[in-house]
This record gives C-alpha cells, structure tokens and sequence, in this order.
C-alpha cells in the first residue's frame, strides 16, 4: 500500500490552532479580562423561523409511513432544484433545474469538483485566499499559479493574458477581503477562461450579502459564463445553514470539452461517491427562498452588515486603509504601521482584548493584513470598537 504522499506537502492548518492557543495562554493569564472575538466566520443568529417550522413539518413527514422517504434522487429533490431555478429567474439567470445539484454545502462540492479534472492541469488561485481551493489541489499534486491580490489591484486581480491556466478560482463577495467584482471585471475573466478553455470556479457562498444592485451576483450574469464557468452557492453564511449543511453547485449543460459534458461526468460522479441531502434539510432549504424565508434572511444579513458599518467607520476615522464590509460580512485592512499581522492579532489581544483573524493565514499577501468578521453581537461590535479607538493603534 502507498499513501498519496500529495498529503505530506500540505502546509498545516495553523490559522485557527494558532490563534485558539494564544487565546487560551491569554486568558490563562489574565482570567479576569473579557475579551470579544472579531474573528468568527461562522454565524451567530439562528436560523430563521420559516426554515424551522418547514423542518419540523418535513420531520412530522418522516415519521409517518406514508410520507416517510428514504434514499433521495442523486441531484437533489426537484422541488428544491425547482425553487432554486427560480431564486435564478429573478436575477435574470434562465436554468434547466437539471444543471442545479443540491450539496451538503459548498466545501464539499469545491473539493469534490476536482474529480472530474485531470491532475495535470494547472491550477490560477489568487493569494489572500479561502485555504480549500489551495488545498483540495495540494492533495492531488496539480500545479498552482499564484495570482497576487494586493492594494495596488485592490485586491481584485485581473488576468495575465500571458499565463496559461485550465482551473481558475474566483471567490466573489471575497473571503477573507469582502470586495466584489463589477460585470465588467468579470465579462475580462469570463473573456480570458474561454480564450485558455479553462474552467472558472466561482464560489458565491457571500452572494446574498450583495447590497448594491449593480453588483453581479450570479457569474451567469455575465454573457458566455454559462460556457465556462461553474457556481457554487451555500445557505450557509446567507441563511445560517453552518451547522444543518446545505449548498448547490450549477453546471450548465453548455460546458463540454471535446463533447463531453461536465454536468454528465458530474452526475457520474456523484451518484457513484453521494447519497443526497437529507429530506428534511432539502424542506428547510427550499423554506429560504419563500417570502418569509427571504425575508427573515434579509433581517439577519442586515444586522450583520449593520455590524460590518459599524466596524469600518471606525477603521475610516483611524485613517486605515481597509477594504470589504459593505458586499459582504468580512472587513479586511492593513495592520497599521505595516505590522506583521501576527505581531497586531497579539497587540490587539493584549491592548484591546480583541481577537481578529490575521491575513497570514490565507496566503503570503495577506502578511501585513487583518480581517474582522461582523458576524457577532451589535453590542459587541461596539465595545469591541470602543477599546480599539481608545488604544494608539495608529501609533
Ligand atoms: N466558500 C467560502 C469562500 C467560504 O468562506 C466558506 C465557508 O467559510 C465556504 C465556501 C464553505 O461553505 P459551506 O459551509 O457551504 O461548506
């Protein structure tokens, strides 16, 4: 037997270790302090009320032998694909629900996707980035082109006609940045993916946190995205799904390359490696998409984007440079002085007894960054705020 040695080349997961450990070591020594956490990427608020009562109803289902259900179909329940289809209608997106695949969330799927390309394509991910995508390839031993996101491009790089790439990752409203593309940044993506007949992955897990209208949503909002790209989208972080676990991946029927299909191979894939979704996630996820389910959504972003105002109006008035927090949950900005973001996670834990993420963890770019999360308590938010203005952060 021999390993996938790929394995050995993953870089450990320090990020969140890391930073579970300093904490601990800070509060050993300093039991009496309370300290407020700005670093969460999972939700706060529970999920919203029409998800609940469906699932209740769709449990009450199970235990009855007539509407009890055991194995799914493969892609998902057609009412859910169905509903889906026309969350899509409504931003002008026109589907065939059998391009829709319901997923246990949008990780899995990321990952999983790979399975249908080969391992010696080579791989475009931006740096700062959401760790899977380096790692899910790291695993298979495909080669990684770094693109670098940096103040200069603000932190939206746009492609290199010069490099040639077959997998490109976009992840937009971005993790850990907060920014979001424009239709016309993303028609120069979709342009250069279909020049190199790559393949864009577009992860939307933050689409819902999207306020302004102008912004694209959908990366099938974009003329010739069905051709090239595939969108993975999350109830997770929209609807508070972290812990129920529930996501759809879309592939359009128009992507083949050399007349094979990447929704047949997908479907291949998963009905050999997947058993669906339970039923009663599925009745509480189409339960988003109803008038009160969306609803109610929109409430919960809205006192998460009320938090993430709060916290880059502070960060205006310091004079430092950030960017994110008004398409999306995550405030990203640099440490002041330039400092190393380690050296400002542990001068923040200290001075203000504030836990925040640092850029490090998601790639060399984001060394002298930090990210906030507003996913957390208003009142939080605001003492959080408060011990912060009244520390020389800028010194
Ligand atoms: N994509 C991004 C950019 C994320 O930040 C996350 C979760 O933090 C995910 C995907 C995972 O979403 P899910 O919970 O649906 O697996």
């Amino acid at each position: 037997m021999k390993i996938n040695k790929n394995y050995l080349n993953l870089k450990e997961n320090y990020l969140f270790l890391t930073i579970s450990n300093k904490v601990k070591e800070y509060k050993k020594e300093n039991p009496k302090k309370k300290l407020i956490n700005l670093g969460i990427g999972d939700v706060t608020l529970p999920l919203p009320k029409a998800v609940i009562k469906a699932m209740h109803k769709a449990t009450d289902e199970m235990s009855n032998k007539t509407t009890f259900r055991g194995y799914g179909t493969e892609r998902g329940y057609t009412f859910l694909r169905d509903t889906i289809v026309d969350y899509y209608n409504k931003k002008n997106v026109f589907l065939n629900n059998e391009e829709v695949f319901i997923s246990d969330g949008a990780k899995s799927d990321l990952g999983n996707i790979l399975d249908i390309f080969s391992k010696d394509n080579k791989v475009l991910i931006p740096d700062p980035v959401y760790p899977v995508y380096v790692d899910t390839n790291v695993m298979d031993g495909r080669e990684i082109i770094y693109v670098n996101n940096n103040i200069e491009n603000n932190f939206l790089s746009m492609p290199d006609q010069n490099l040639k790439c077959d997998i490109i990752y976009m992840c937009s409203p971005n993790n850990p940045t907060g920014n979001v593309y424009n239709k016309d940044e993303l028609k120069i993506w979709i342009e250069y993916a279909k020049e190199n007949r790559a393949i864009l992955l577009f992860d939307s897990a933050y689409e819902g946190f999207i306020q302004e209208k102008y912004l694209p949503s959908s990366i099938y909002q974009i003329e010739g995205a069905k051709e090239c790209a595939i969108e993975f989208g999350s109830l997770s972080k929209t609807a508070g799904f972290t812990g129920v676990r529930c996501g759809y991946t879309i592939i359009p029927h128009e992507i083949s390359y050399n007349n094979i299909s990447l929704n047949d191979l997908w479907l291949r894939r998963q009905t050999t490696k997947f058993n669906g979704v339970s039923y009663i996630t599925q009745r509480g996820a189409e339960a988003v998409f109803t008038e009160d389910g969306l609803k109610q959504t929109k409430e919960n972003i809205s006192y998460y984007m009320k938090n993430a105002k709060i916290i880059s109006d502070v960060l205006t008035k310091l004079d430092i440079w950030h960017t994110g927090g008004e398409n999306s949950p995550y405030i990203w900005f640099k440490c002041p002085k330039n400092m190393n973001s380690w050296i400002f996670f542990d001068y923040l834990l200290k001075n203000a007894n504030v836990i925040g993420t640092p850029g490090a963890g998601f790639g060399s770019n984001g060394k002298n960054f930090f990210r906030f999360s507003a996913f957390c308590d208003e009142e939080s938010v605001v003492e959080a705020l408060n011990k912060i203005k009244n520390i020389k952060i800028d010194a």
